[in-house]
């Protein structure tokens, strides 16, 4: 194992070595190895790739050096055993999810979850006689009267989106292993920064890694994170065979973008604190919800999981939906977008967005109203976002 990957490093310090693979010609920074395949020295070599028997790479669709790299930094920044990355973070919570279940099988989801992760548990799983069952995330009476006893997954995110509610992930692991199910935490929005679910008792986290990982809009991934054991008996052949891969100039992006992550992190939560005590108690603004705030309704469970609050704040417009549409069109700096974690602050409505699909008794019931917004901050100085934030709730 290179010297980086080792435990004693802090973050940080993980984050801009873990995982190194210089060449012959010792570059300095990471090679992007754009290659489909590999050439063997001979026959019997190839053989031996082939089987297994002697390590090396044998097609990048299972993998390459460039993925490898991205894989082992993510592992040694999450301190999981085993990672593997994919296309997208759908392709991480799909493939997370079925590695897991089988015709017959039975997961229990919290209600509040990102409309992709929502679509393939409800939609989804069905066609391949996957029942599920969703619950209130919140309470954890609800997560234990949903186990039957074919339940084999739990899957929730913590905080969600957009209303950042959080949920208690240690709670929450011990009612699945003691259903005989594994518990799988897609951790998006805290990044492992702020929240280190395997360490809480999850058995596999995901990430989009198109969000705060990448940071600057440009490339989609996705990773599975867990133990060499979970990874080896239910993804491993499945990501070969199926092929959901991480292109390697999108790993390369990646692995770069990793080097600045808690930099930038810690920048995007400066500033969404700084928006959430700016907005609070604004004359225009119903609830304000803050994961670093007192006053979250979750604040004890914040306290006990996460190391710091959120890029993110989400708060109800008064005036619906055409309240909402007049605020978002006077900003002029914030990006009316659906995308998160950016360096350029975005911000999002989600119930003509990312919930649209859902049935307005269905949104009621997650707190999506249609004045809801969700606020994801970037770089940008503090006080040009609180301003264009106050300029455009003067036209609401
Ligand atoms: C964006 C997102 C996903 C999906 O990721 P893609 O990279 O867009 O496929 C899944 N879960 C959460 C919480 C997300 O924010």
């Amino acid at each position: 194992m290179p010297a980086s990957n080792q435990k004693t490093y802090r973050p940080e310090t993980r984050l801009v070595h873990a995982g190194t693979l210089r060449s012959q010609f010792g570059e300095m920074s990471e090679a992007l190895f754009l290659t489909q395949g590999y050439i063997y020295p001979s026959a019997e070599e190839c053989e031996l790739r082939f089987s297994g028997k002697i390590p090396g790479y044998v097609y990048s669709r299972y993998s390459n050096p460039t993925m490898d790299m991205f894989e082992q930094r993510m592992a040694a920044f999450e301190g999981a055993e085993a990672a593997r990355s994919t296309a997208t973070g759908m392709a991480a919570v799909t493939t997370a999810l079925m590695g897991l279940v089988r015709a017959g099988d039975h997961v229990v989801a919290a209600k509040a979850l990102f409309g992709s992760c929502r679509w393939v548990i409800e939609e989804w799983l069905p066609r391949f006689g996957v029942s599920s069952t969703l619950v209130n995330g919140t309470d954890i009476g609800a997560w234990k009267g949903a186990v039957r006893k074919n339940t084999k997954v739990f899957f929730m995110e913590t905080p969600t989106n957009p209303t950042l509610e959080v949920y208690d992930i240690a709670a929450v692991a011990d009612i699945a292993h003691e259903a005989g199910a594994k518990l799988v935490v897609d951790n998006v929005f805290a990044t492992p920064l702020y929240q280190r679910p395997l360490t809480l008792g999850a058995d596999c986290v995901v990430y989009s890694a198109t969000k705060h990982i990448d940071g600057q809009g440009r490339v989609l991934g996705g990773i599975i994170l867990g133990s060499e054991k979970l990874i080896l008996d239910n993804y491993h052949q499945l990501l070969r065979q199926t092929g959901p891969s991480l292109a390697p100039f999108n790993a390369w992006v990646l692995l770069k973008g990793l080097e600045t992550l808690p930099v930038r992190v810690a920048r995007q939560t400066e500033n969404a604190g700084a928006v959430a005590s700016a907005l609070f108690g604004h004359k225009k603004i119903g609830r304000l919800i803050y994961p670093g705030r007192a006053d979250h309704p979750q604040a004890d469970i914040i306290a006990k999981q996460m190391k710091a609050g959120s890029t993110l704040c989400s708060f109800e417009i008064k005036g619906g939906k055409p309240g909402a549409f007049r605020f978002l069109n006077g900003l002029k700096l914030i990006g009316i977008t659906n995308n998160l974690g950016d360096a350029k602050s975005l911000i999002t409505h989600p119930t003509t967005t990312t919930h649209q699909r859902l049935t307005p008794e269905q949104r009621a019931e997650l707190g999506i109203g249609d004045g809801l917004v969700r606020f994801s901050a970037g770089l940008e100085h503090r006080d040009d976002l609180i301003e264009d934030l106050l300029t455009a709730l003067d036209l609401v």
